[in-house]
């Protein structure tokens, strides 16, 4: 998975895992050998997301650990990995070249009906970052073609469509929010459609939630 929007920006690695990686949710070893592999061997912190709103700001002190009841990160730090595991909900990739501040927010449908992308915004802007240059990328995750809700969550969505673009309600939210059309970017992929390349909650009837891993960083040598 590759964003136009990032590509001026060798300094921002960034990615998402896919299923010939392994689970990465529960699996601490397999994530290091990851970013290993990567030729990253840079520390990380994960979220340990829970449909909420949280947005840490994090910094070195934070690495290695896992952030409970958190849901995005930012960090201006370099060399320094934000990571969220997904599997149908969205990771959302957030680079301000010019602050030169980072964040990865974890957008399922409760995320994006609380507006997550909002309160990812609100704290970019608290580190001085989130201004007109603010990128935001759109990972993979499961779209309108396979996002079949009941009523009850069409209803929170102000809709009686029985299948949910949350793509396009987090483009939606993002463009209220001022950033540019031209600075957003989906991936336009789906993880239920694309089945030998990402695990996906609903499709695969997961009871054990096996997950991809998404990262971003900014790496100084
Ligand atoms: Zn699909």
């Amino acid at each position: 998975m590759k964003f136009r929007i990032f590509e001026e920006y060798p300094e921002l690695k960034y990615g998402i895992s896919e299923k010939s990686d392994g689970a990465m949710k529960f699996d601490a070893k397999r994530r290091d050998a990851y970013f290993s592999q990567l030729g990253k061997a840079t520390p990380y912190v994960l979220a340990d997301v829970v449909h909420g709103t949280k947005i840490a700001a994090i910094d070195m002190g934070n690495r290695g650990s896992a952030l409970s009841d958190t849901d995005g990160l930012i960090t201006q730090v370099g060399n320094l990995f934000l990571t969220i595991t997904v599997a149908d909900c969205f990771p959302v990739y957030f680079y301000d070249p010019a602050a030169r501040i980072i964040g990865l927010a974890h957008a399922g449908w409760r995320g994006v009906s609380k507006n997550i992308v909002k309160e990812v915004i609100k704290v970019l802007k608290k580190s001085g970052g989130g201004g007109e240059n603010l990128l935001v990328g759109i990972g993979p995750g499961i779209r309108e073609c396979h996002f079949e809700v009941k009523e009850e969550v069409a209803k929170i969505f102000g809709t009686k469509e029985k299948f949910i673009n949350l793509s396009g309600i987090i483009q939606g939210q993002l463009g209220g929010l001022g950033v540019k059309t031209g600075n957003i970017e989906d991936s336009g992929e789906c993880t239920f459609c694309l089945s030998d390349k990402y695990f996906s909650y609903r499709r695969d009837k997961l009871v054990q939630v096996e997950a991809m891993i998404g990262y971003i960083g900014i790496k100084h040598d």
